[in-house]
């Protein structure tokens, strides 16, 4: 084992990478949709053909083929079609991203993470997000929800959060 010998660290590089400084570049019709989402609207585009609204929005339609340039905001509540419920997260057992969500600060440890699919009112497809504040035992298919908005929006995706149970209340207005 001569090399063990020679370098006794690991090579180091001086230096910042300044994540920050990059700027994602989304194509245009994501930069619609997240703009959108700065001012809590959730934009879809409507199909003129099959009368289809997908959120997020698409330049052509699947279904029929036609160019989708009409747009529609839908609904803030939606149904959740499926979802998944995960395990506790636990430090050192995952990686999203060859990252430990846990060391990070993203999820706290042993926290339950329920990613959905949900389906907003006056839409015909299915956007996934985070359910928020919802107690995995009383969550179903068919399950009335709502958009749970960050406090501070920048036109990103992750101005909307998630979505979360409709109250008793709620669900009666
Ligand atoms: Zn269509």
């Amino acid at each position: 084992m001569a090399e063990k010998k020679e370098r006794k660290e690991t090579m180091g590089v001086q230096g910042i990478w300044n994540v920050g400084a990059y700027r994602y570049k989304a194509p245009p019709l994501m930069e619609e949709y997240t703009q959108g989402l700065k001012e809590k609207k959730i934009i879809g585009s409507w199909c003129r053909g099959c009368a289809k609204v997908i959120v997020p929005p698409r330049n052509i339609c699947g279904r029929c083929h036609r160019r989708m340039d009409e747009r529609i905001v839908v609904s803030q509540r939606g149904t959740i079609t499926s979802y998944i419920i995960s395990t506790p997260m636990q430090k050192g057992k995952y990686k999203v991203l060859g990252m430990d969500p846990v060391d990070m600060g993203v999820v706290s440890e042993n926290e339950i993470i329920i990613p959905a699919f949900v389906r907003f009112d006056g839409s015909d497809s299915n956007v996934q997000l985070l359910m928020i504040d919802t107690d995995p035992d009383t969550l179903y298919v068919g399950m009335r929800v709502k958009a749970v908005w960050a406090e501070e929006r920048q036109g990103a995706l992750s101005d909307l959060v998630g979505v979360t149970p409709l109250s008793k209340d709620e669900i009666s207005t």
